[in-house]
């Protein structure tokens, strides 16, 4: 009876034969390689509604009452996804902020999925653990950051500013704030300055910690939408003789909208002499500082208190990845460790719950640590410089085409708009500038339709236009003189439509 028992196998319906595993593992990557293959002759976007990708998927289907084939569930999905998705990975995708992703990343994924680590404690993931931490090792090297600082891997940017914030908000409170929370502050109001062109994560941030967006003070940029000096002081100056408290500084190494570095060296000394939190958002251009060929003002950020920075852009890693690093690394335990310092005897075990607003963790570090190594320094230098280069091939094509205006070109972004030929000389009457507005609003529509390329938008002194940004090691030189002409040939029939 004993030994019966002791052979018996549990079979459950989750389980699958390795067996299956493997036919289905080397089928899944044939076909990821086939499309990679054939990527550049896919269109980049696809033209549908939501309600016909809804009716594709047949969405309104109840939960299956029995299980079906892994083999078939498995290329369904993929033929779903192959079919119906924008690929970033395509070489003429330039919208937003979004990188292709790293080969090695997608392999890095399923093996971090394999092995399963729980990166909530060192027990529950020993190499792994370790693993990471040299991940934020090697990321505060790349950007010149001091590398015994505190680091953290999280889901993207906005959630490495909110640990950043975080922790300056436990330096700031003269307070246990974490006790008694903001409705107990015996001091002023936390105030944090930012430029207008700081990412809407600082709306969320103020928000969601407590201090409400009105909080914020919105001080306005320069002519190459930089933070204006004199007026932050001017505004910590005020806010500090009616009693509030100055909490964090925010400069952005490399704005959303057209890659704008923030003067970070004078934002440092000025948040040094006046003892006030200085946190550098950088997750799109951070790494920059890695190319030659930039404004120098980007290694200001190795001054900073804090720095969010997002492996998911310019290093290329697949979502999600983002990194908060804190220059004090105690001062980012502080703010979410609940174990008391008394634990704490010599060379202790990181523990990542310690570190973050999670419990149970996943390896988001494993494909950005094997990324860095399969290209090092010198490959990322390469890549970063090369898109930087692209950018402003794309920005001379652009101001070499008669009917397209090229406005900005910082880092990787720039930003240009189409003004039929008539209309340039009225360039700034009020009713031209409505046409050309709502012209090229619709024109970026077409643009994503055609699947020809996809960029994205900005809004600069109330004029909406076109931007591009190049976050892509696949994108080559054809790939940026091809915009002119699709633009173009799409602008004018939409200005013959829209005038007729
Ligand atoms: C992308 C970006 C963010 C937000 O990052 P996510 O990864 O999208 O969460 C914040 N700030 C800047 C400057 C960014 O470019």
């Amino acid at each position: 009876m004993a030994k019966v028992r002791a052979t018996e196998k549990r079979i459950a319906p989750i389980d699958m034969s390795t067996g299956d595993f493997r036919r289905m593992g080397y089928k899944l990557v044939d076909r990821l390689a086939d499309f990679m293959d054939n990527i550049a002759n896919c269109k980049v976007s696809i033209d549908k509604t939501p309600e016909q990708v809804r009716g594709i998927l047949d969405a309104q289907r109840e939960v299956p009452e029995n299980g079906a084939s892994p083999t078939e569930l498995l290329t369904h999905a993929t033929d779903l996804l192959l079919d119906n998705s924008l690929f970033n990975g395509h070489p003429r995708f330039w919208g937003y902020i979004t990188s292709s992703p790293a080969p090695i990343g997608i392999l890095g994924d399923m093996l971090a999925s394999a092995i399963n680590a729980n990166l909530g404690g060192w027990q529950l993931s020993p190499m792994a653990t370790e693993m990471e931490a040299q991940t934020v090792r090697w990321i505060a090297e790349l950007l010149g950051y001091p590398s015994n600082c505190g680091g953290i891997l999280v889901s993207g940017g906005n959630m490495a500013n909110f640990l950043c914030f975080l922790a300056a908000r436990v330096e700031a409170a003269k307070y246990n704030v974490q006790a008694k929370g903001l409705n107990e502050n015996p001091n002023g109001p936390f105030r944090v300055y930012a430029s207008k062109e700081t990412h809407t994560w600082i709306q969320k941030a103020t928000d969601l910690f407590g201090l409400g967006t009105d909080s914020i003070r919105w001080i306005k940029t320069d002519q190459k939408q930089r933070i204006d000096l004199s007026a932050l002081r001017e505004a910590v100056k005020n806010d500090r003789q009616n009693g509030d408290i100055p909490m964090m500084i925010v400069g952005t190494a490399g704005t959303v909208s057209t890659g704008a570095v923030d003067p970070l060296p004078e934002l440092a000394s000025y948040c040094r002499e006046n003892k006030i939190w200085f946190h550098v958002d950088g997750a799109y251009g951070a790494f920059a500082a890695l190319a030659d060929d930039v404004d120098q003002a980007i290694h200001g950020l190795s001054e900073a208190d804090s720095v969010a920075v997002d492996p998911h852009k310019w290093l290329y890693a697949p979502l999600e990845a983002g990194c908060s690093l804190v220059r004090d690394p105690e001062k980012l335990r502080r703010a979410f460790s609940y174990h008391p310092p008394y634990y704490h005897f010599g060379e202790e075990a990181t523990n990542y719950v310690d570190f973050g607003m999670q419990n149970s963790r996943g390896f988001r570090a494993l494909k950005v640590w094997l990324a860095i190594q399969q290209v090092g320094k010198s490959g990322y230098q390469r890549m970063i410089s090369e898109d930087i280069r692209l950018t402003r091939e794309m920005f001379r094509a652009v101001e070499n085409t008669p009917e397209l205006e090229a406005l900005t070109c910082d880092l990787s972004i720039m930003t240009f708009r189409y003004v039929p030929v008539d209309l340039q000389e009225k360039d700034g009457d009020p009713e031209t500038e409505e046409y050309l507005n709502s012209l090229n609003e619709e024109l970026l529509v077409r643009l994503k339709r055609s699947g020809e390329l996809f960029i994205s938008n900005a809004v600069i002194n109330d004029r909406f236009v076109l931007r591009a940004c190049i976050v892509n090691f696949r994108t080559s030189q054809s790939d940026v003189e091809a915009l002119p002409e699709i633009t173009v040939r799409h602008g004018q029939a939409l200005d013959r439509e829209l005038r007729a």
